[in-house]
């Protein structure tokens, strides 16, 4: 994938892709070795070559064959150390953690570790903190804990709360707990995004409901394009590429904010391109294109021709920027964690948070 900081430079020549986000698309693909009894670590990094900037990433470890290895706080890549690394912790499921300097509450409020189903999931591999709250008591207490334990005044300055999770069986479950999460939200005058990662949202109907909880954001996760009943769980595997921009655009008309994830390493470039171009009119903010990050031999199976290659993810930023730049859509470093951009989109610089 990539050998030292002299190959990165040339691919950045070669590409005009800015070498430090090659290194960090090689890592986030490659994962690390490392000699510690975790299967997902997530952490703050400093690149060497950028030691003002910091970075947060959740890696796969025990990848015996990735140049990049742990050894302490180090990142070394063949041998030679490329980065820092603090704050590390197992990466866990819990129930909910903040992004954006406490601005951004992810909530995994539907016991997101008990769902299984996609190969790419690392649920199986982890440890969870994350029990149900199903009633609209159970997070009454959450929010009002959070707000006593870091000393807020009240969930004010909260721009969005990000539920996470695809364990909803069935879209009006999904719609009745994001109608709590509102309620919850004002209780503690937060008037901020709804934002709903999902498949279960695809009614007319439902759409009706969400945009009368809006603000909202729908995250539709397409995930990827080819052996969808094999590689997903069957509720997202039943939606189909057209029905995904169905949906999306239902969503668009009813003012609500669209994305979708995919999962850049499964698909072919010619088959993911293709499908991408139908999504590009439905989406009103930057998706969330994330590294296939392969944990174990299984989920090895699944990465695509050629995706081993760095050249296959620059090709795919490259095509991808192509297709998203006219729309004046840009990557928010904070939100995605093993994004193809990290401090470039083209040939423009990234600004703002980043973790
Ligand atoms: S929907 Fe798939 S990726 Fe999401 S939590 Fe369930 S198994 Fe994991």
């Amino acid at each position: 994938m990539l050998s030292d900081r002299a190959h990165a430079e040339r691919l950045s020549r070669e590409w005009g892709v800015h070498a430090d986000d090659i290194m960090l698309i090689a890592l986030n693909s490659c994962g690390l070795q490392a000699d510690i009894d975790v299967s997902r670590l997530r952490f703050r990094i400093r690149l060497d070559s950028r030691p003002d900037e910091q970075l947060y990433m959740i890696l796969s470890l025990g990848r015996a064959h990735s140049p990049f290895e742990l050894v302490d706080h180090e990142i070394r890549l063949n041998g030679k150390r490329i980065a820092i690394i603090d704050s590390a912790e197992e990466d866990d499921a819990v129930l909910g953690y903040w992004r954006k300097d406490r601005r951004v509450l992810t909530l995994n409020s539907n016991s997101r570790s008990q769902c299984i189903g996609c190969v790419f999931c690392p649920n199986t591999l982890e440890d969870a903190s994350d029990p149900r709250l199903t009633a609209l008591d159970d997070l009454h207490s959450y929010f009002s804990a959070l707000v006593e334990n870091f000393s807020l005044a009240d969930m004010t300055e909260v721009e969005r709360v990000t539920v996470c999770t695809g364990c909803f069986k069935h879209e009006h479950l999904a719609l009745q707990h994001l109608q709590q999460v509102r309620e919850a939200m004002t209780e503690q005058n937060c008037s901020g995004i709804i934002h709903f990662l999902s498949s279960i949202l695809t009614t007319t109907q439902g759409m009706d409901a969400a945009a009368d909880i809006s603000p909202f954001h729908l995250t539709l996760t397409a995930e990827c394009f080819t052996q969808r009943g094999v590689i997903l769980k069957e509720s997202k595997a039943n939606l189909t590429p057209a029905e995904m921009v169905r949906v999306l655009g239902d969503a668009a008309e009813r003012s609500i904010m669209t994305d979708f994830t995919y999962i850049v390493g499964l698909d072919s470039p010619e088959v993911a391109l293709q499908h991408l171009a139908d999504f590009v009119p439905v989406t009103t903010t930057f998706p969330r294109f994330q590294i296939y990050q392969s944990h174990n031999n299984l989920m090895d199976l699944f990465i695509a021709d050629g995706a081993r290659d760095i050249d296959f993810y620059l090709y795919m930023r490259r095509e991808i920027e192509d297709l998203f730049g006219p729309t004046g859509l840009r990557p928010k470093p904070w939100e995605n964690y093993r994004p193809l951009w990290y401090f470039t989109f083209a040939d423009e610089p990234l600004r703002g948070e980043r973790i």
